[in-house]
């Protein structure tokens, strides 16, 4: 029997432009259009960053709102997922759009360095992330960057700012922060087995190192995130045509560890997310 794996696709991020690679989605019906082509891939939950039409990161919820609302008419019962990361503003901007009540939000729980600069994210603002998601209803996606988070985000379930389960992403590959490597990986999971027993998990790749994670990942058990946010190349010598050649790059790796993507109601269920909510007429 095979076992369902829930594939992100990461369809945009605040970094890949154009001239990277000109299958990076930017206005919003490119981005609606790459989440229709990844989620009939067979990706069934996205990963939101919006952008300007100059291409810089943006923070304004109208976009949000207009993305999510033509993904869900497009790609029913997709999970959308907003980034409340570094680029979607600063401070309490960045919670700004959670309003809309996407279904998940991505939640870093502590601070790493990143390429060029410090990801910042201080106690008070995690705090206040968090509540505002428990207001809305939206499920957090934990970033974890290392392996502090992932104690910090079981101690915030145990006192009540975090409703669990909890979903863990572990990100690796990322210059300055945790390289890519197996034996922290296994012992992520380990840990947030002892610590939260039914907590569910993503292994997240950043660039060349994308498959590789996602092949551990589906042979662990755990579930994939792809897209052109992580990593703009098929392989070494391609760049990506689309985010739904990476996702395809995942389906195929699937079945080698008898898995297959989870469809989106089975994605729901894995992640303790109600019904779709209907987009608007
Ligand atoms: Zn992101």
């Amino acid at each position: 029997m095979t076992v369902p794996c829930i594939i992100t696709v990461a369809i945009t991020g605040s970094l890949p432009r154009k001239n990277d690679n000109p299958a990076v989605p930017i206005t919003i019906s490119e981005q609606i259009e790459s989440t229709h082509e990844a989620f009939e891939a067979g990706a069934t939950l996205v990963h939101l960053h919006v952008r300007n039409d100059d291409e810089s990161p943006s923070s304004d919820p109208d976009r949000f709102a207009q993305v999510i609302d033509g993904i869900r008419k497009h790609c029913p019962g997709i999970i959308t997922q907003v980034s409340t990361g570094g680029r979607s503003g600063a401070g309490h901007e960045r919670g700004g759009m959670l309003y809309l009540k996407p279904d998940m939000a991505s939640l870093a729980t502590g601070s790493v360095n990143f390429p060029t600069r410090v990801y910042d994210n201080e106690p008070e603002l995690v705090d206040w992330l968090a509540q505002e998601m428990r207001k809305y209803g939206i499920k957090p996606e934990i970033e974890a960057f290392d392996l502090s988070m992932i104690f910090q985000a079981v101690s915030m379930q145990k006192s009540g700012s975090i409703v669990g389960p909890l979903h863990v992403q572990f990100v690796m590959g990322v210059k300055n922060a945790m390289p890519v490597d197996r034996e922290v990986f296994e012992f992520y999971i380990k840990t947030l087995k002892r610590l939260a027993p039914d907590a569910t998990w993503t292994g997240a790749g950043i660039g060349r190192n994308q498959i590789e994670v996602a092949r551990w990942s589906l042979e662990l058990g755990g579930h994939c995130r792809t897209g052109l946010e992580d990593n703009i190349r098929l392989n070494r010598n391609t760049l990506a045509p689309s985010n739904a050649a990476l996702v395809k790059q995942v389906v195929d790796a699937c079945e080698r560890f008898g898995r297959r993507p989870a469809t989106a109601d089975e994605a729901r269920a894995l992640l303790s997310i109600s019904e779709a909510v209907r987009p608007s007429a």
